[in-house]
């Protein structure tokens, strides 16, 4: 090891999903929309002008916080956007969890928390889902140094009781509890109601999946004005300008278009449904999910195979070879002829 390697920060970086650019391939790895986002959107890139590049985009996020906070009734002081909601993540975990206390996340979850907590050096303790893969509310009503759940959870696609998660949240005044809310438009019951009752809840969402724009990369979080403000001083000391001028426009013009919002949710939820019933067809067990893919186990073919064997057919799913997961695929939900590639592939291949 060279002498300057001693003062480098090292750490285990989190693996995104694969990228491909292949034409003709169906991908189900990274839980995109399989819709194209809302037709104003792409009028809003085009009207996007050279004055608009030139300049410095607007550092409040002024039109897309205020748009986000009349769809959800909130103030725009309760606002904060970010590049994604990974961006709004790692910002939320650089300033609420500044104690030294362990925070507490599932052991199985989205695999960026402990690459954070490692990163910026926070204790943190892994709560054991149970055997049926779901979070356990009493594991979470102990002494710590903040929560952040996945609801509903990844890579399991399974909603957290409500009830529970307001257990979790009243339990623990003392610290900042995140639900990481990337997947709720799905089907899962949302934290928001309980927004105006507890100020140590942040809620976390993105643009990613339910609105079809992973590409923009926008994320935003809702919380009381306290946090919030908190969060933006965190902001202001890192990077001013985060979203792009490009980003804020498409992402007001997204949440302008609820109708085709609902709608494409609606056809991705059918096609979950129906991809979960084609999967049971071939001998798959399902976790209940909620979001907009499907976890998904076979009990006799190991899944590493069959991921495999799908992707010299041209079809990406994700597969993790991580302990307790490492039999199961997670299969996000595409269009219907997608689905029907992947579920041809599959009688090929289990049948
Ligand atoms: N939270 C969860 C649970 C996720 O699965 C993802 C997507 N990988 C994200 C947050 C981040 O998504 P994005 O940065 O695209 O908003």
């Amino acid at each position: 090891m060279a002498a300057w390697e001693e003062n480098v920060r090292k750490v285990v970086p989190y693996t995104p999903g694969e990228q491909p650019n292949c034409p003709g391939i169906v991908k189900l790895n990274t839980n995109e929309n399989p819709y194209p986002p809302a037709p104003g959107v792409l009028r809003a890139l085009h009207e996007v002008d050279g004055d608009a590049l030139r300049r410095y985009p607007d550092p409040t996020v002024g039109k897309l916080v205020k748009a986000l906070a009349d769809y959800h009734g909130l103030s725009s002081a309760q606002v904060f956007a970010g590049v994604g909601s990974d961006d709004v993540l790692a910002m939320s975990f650089l300033t609420f969890f500044n104690g030294t206390k362990p925070i507490l996340f599932p052991d199985i979850t989205y695999s960026f928390y402990d690459v954070w907590a490692g990163l910026y050096g926070i204790p943190y303790e892994c709560q054991p889902l149970d055997a049926g893969f779901y979070i356990r509310t009493e594991d979470y009503l102990k002494d710590c140094g903040g929560i952040v759940i996945p609801n509903p959870n990844a890579p399991t696609g399974m909603e957290k009781d409500l009830a529970g998660l307001e257990e979790m949240i009243a339990g623990n005044p003392g610290v900042i509890v995140i639900i990481d809310e990337a997947y709720i438009d799905f089907g899962g019951q949302s934290v928001l109601p309980l927004l105006p009752k507890y100020e140590n809840l942040l809620i976390v969402r993105t643009f990613s999946k339910s609105r079809s724009l992973a590409g923009m990369r926008i994320g935003y979080a809702l919380g009381n004005e306290t946090l919030i403000r908190y969060l933006n001083d965190v902001k202001y000391s890192f990077n001013s300008y985060t979203l792009s001028a490009a980003a804020i426009a498409a992402g007001v013009a997204a949440i302008r278009d609820d109708a085709y919002f609902k709608e494409t949710l609606q056809k991705v939820i059918n096609t979950r449904e129906r991809m979960g019933q084609e999967l049971c067809r071939l001998g798959f067990s399902c976790l209940d999910s909620k979001s907009n893919f499907i976890f998904a186990t076979h009990p006799r073919y190991p899944a590493k195979e069959l991921f495999e064997s799908l992707k010299q057919d041209g079809i990406y799913v994700r597969y993790f070879q991580k302990p307790r997961i490492d039999q199961y695929l997670r299969i996000s939900v595409g269009t219907d002829a997608e689905v029907d590639r992947l579920i041809q592939a599959l009688e090929k291949l289990v049948l």
